[in-house]
């Protein structure tokens, strides 16, 4: 029989060219006969297609602002400093609130997740909003656009782009243009339209910003918890945000124009050269370095008072709800400070380290399996070792992305003062998360909620893991369910998750205060016995400290020692160490 799926017609006569063809033939006669006994005449089906989107072009960035929004306000405005940095016109759309969210269901589809709800709702919210502040419903659709993350799923992340022009078109701005960057599509996208160059300054500016946020996010969370004059760190943080935001707006992409004038055009490979210059003006200059140094010792000159025990609450979940400070997620993160609690919150770094291993596990798992390649024979020697250069040279490369990835926000950690946590290194997450959580399972966080919970809970880093999870999240169901055996596991964690949605705010926070008081109470009692087992009483350390007053800036370096979690155990341990006290601790590295 013939391989071809086509079949070949003469005559009026089908001739079946395939086992394919013929089951077809025979399913469409069998309904066509149900069909007609049962009375039913055949519908015409209009199948959905992606509207074509009128094109953002070159000419038209002068007069068109981007939208984008998502993140917290920190990434946010550093983000917009990055893109003005390139030439754009941007404005950050604000936090999603109730109201947005109840847009979203307004306008939306039913059955989708929280996310969606408070996103989409989002930026309709902030198109009325501008109608209502006097811009005429055809310049919001000629001179703005939306900028987005994308992805093809598995996850109702897929669906994210058809639920915006969805909730667009019900709430009357149909034509409204949404942009997205693909999550897999790599460092160029320079494809897409002319109006918005997805190159490699745009993803560095990107990720510059990104990891800038994450960590000045961090390490505001850490001074916060200990400030010693109430409201000192978020008036730093503004401050410093602002600064970085003109640094990052100021700084120019770096070009072969820019440092050969016109020479440039003669010198071969000019495209190859500019890449590579890219690549080592981001690795080896300082452009940065020396804001985030001026933002440290700003920060440095806040007081703190480490000797107020708190629990630590590592924050975990679904991507958006664990970043968004808002009511998106209950506003959990004032409420956890409120409550007297210390954050580490996830950062973004996290979730991109987490795409490039993802990428290499794929590579990896289909060796050789790729789609319509044939395996060479094996005296073929020259095409096996094609074939294994192929491999490799992918792998190298991504290595690559993952190496300079960290480096890059390792320089960003160092140069706010070392005191935010390093990346996670995902090889062990994923080593922990897989026996509970299949890694290869993509979609939302993946393998990550359940290996981050083991991870920051085992090492010591936190007293409590808080796990926020969207309603109607698939992966995060899947992962509820696997941390059920985690916790069965792994006996003395504090582990809770909370379902984020548009109501039940008060619900979810009292779920929190019960799990904050067994916490608060591990954390008190590793304090005693610390005290008791370094021999030196609080007044006597505290003594020690007034009499240093370096050891209260709050950068000032507090190391980590093995078996200690809270930060002021952590102190104490090192204030008793300084004072000459034999320690049963020893330091953990960094
Ligand atoms: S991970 Fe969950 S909440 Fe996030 S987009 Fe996917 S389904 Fe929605």
């Amino acid at each position: 029989m013939s391989t071809s799926t086509h079949p070949a017609t003469s005559g009026g006569l089908v001739q079946i060219t395939s086992l394919e063809e013929m089951i077809r033939q025979r399913v469409a006669e069998e309904r066509a006969r149900l069909e007609k006994e049962a009375g039913i005449a055949r519908k015409e089906i209009h199948h959905f297609h992606k509207p074509i989107e009128r094109p953002f072009t070159a000419d038209q960035r002068n007069k068109t602002t981007l939208l984008f929004g998502g993140l917290t306000w920190k990434h946010e405005k550093l983000v917009h400093g990055a893109l003005e940095g390139l030439g754009y016109k941007c404005e950050v759309v604000p936090t999603a609130n109730v109201k947005a969210f109840q847009l979203g269901k307004e306008y939306g589809n039913n059955g989708q997740c929280n996310p969606t709800y408070f996103t989409v709702g989002n930026l309709v919210q902030y198109l009325q909003k501008l109608e209502e502040s006097g811009i005429r419903r055809e310049d919001l659709l000629n001179n703005y656009i939306f900028l987005t993350a994308g992805a093809c799923g598995p996850c109702r992340f897929g669906m994210y782009e058809a639920e915006y022009r969805l909730a667009l078109r019900n709430a009357g701005f149909d034509g409204f243009r949404v942009m997205l960057f693909q999550q897999s599509g790599g460092l160029d996208q320079s494809e897409a339209e002319a109006g918005l160059c997805m190159n490699l300054d745009f993803f560095l500016n990107l990720l510059n910003a990104l990891n800038m946020g994450d960590i000045i996010n961090e390490v505001a969370h850490q001074i916060r918890a200990f400030e010693a004059n109430t409201g000192e760190t978020d008036a730093v943080l503004d401050e410093s945000i602002d600064y970085l935001h003109e640094a990052l707006k100021k700084k120019s992409p770096w070009s072969v124009e820019s440092k050969l004038g016109k020479a440039a055009n003669k010198i071969p490979m000019k495209g190859t050269v500019e890449y590579l210059g890219k690549f080592l003006n981001q690795l080896m200059s300082d452009d940065y370095m020396v804001a985030l140094n001026q933002v440290r010792d700003r920060f440095n000159r806040v007081k703190v008072d480490r000797f107020r025990v708190k629990p630590i609450v590592k924050i975990t979940g679904e991507f958006w709800a664990q970043t968004t400070e808002g009511d998106g997620n209950f506003n959990m993160f004032p409420f956890l400070h409120k409550e007297g609690a210390q954050i580490i919150v996830e950062p973004i770094g996290t979730w991109i380290m987490y795409m490039i291993h993802q990428v290499v596990q794929k590579i990896r798992d289909t060796k050789g399996l790729e789609e319509g390649t044939v395996a060479p024979p094996s005296w073929r020697i020259d095409k096996q070792a094609k074939i294994e250069w192929n491999y490799r040279n992918k792998l190298m490369k991504l290595r690559a992305a993952e190496l300079i990835f960290a480096r890059e926000y390792h320089r960003i950690v160092d140069a706010l003062g070392g005191t935010a946590h390093r990346l996670v290194d995902q090889y062990e997450l994923q080593r922990l998360g897989h026996p509970y959580y299949n890694s290869r399972a993509g979609g939302g966080e993946g393998h990550l909620e359940v290996a981050k919970n083991i991870y920051y809970s085992n090492r010591e880093l936190c007293h409590m893991v808080l796990s926020l999870k969207p309603f109607g999240c698939m992966p995060s169901t899947q992962s509820d369910g696997a941390q059920s055996a985690v916790v069965a596991h792994y006996k003395d964690m504090i582990f809770l998750p909370i379902e984020t949605s548009g109501e039940g705010e008060i619900n979810a926070h009292s779920r929190v205060q019960m799990a904050l008081g067994e916490a608060k109470a591990k954390a008190k009692l590793e304090y005693k016995e610390v005290l008791e087992k370094i021999g030196k009483s609080q007044d006597e350390l505290k003594a020690y400290v007034e009499q240093h007053p370096e050891m209260s800036n709050a950068l000032y370096p507090v190391p980590k020692y093995k078996g200690v979690i809270g930060t002021a155990a952590n102190f104490a341990v090192h204030v008793a160490e300084r004072m000459g006290a034999q320690v049963p601790y020893h330091a953990e590295a960094h």
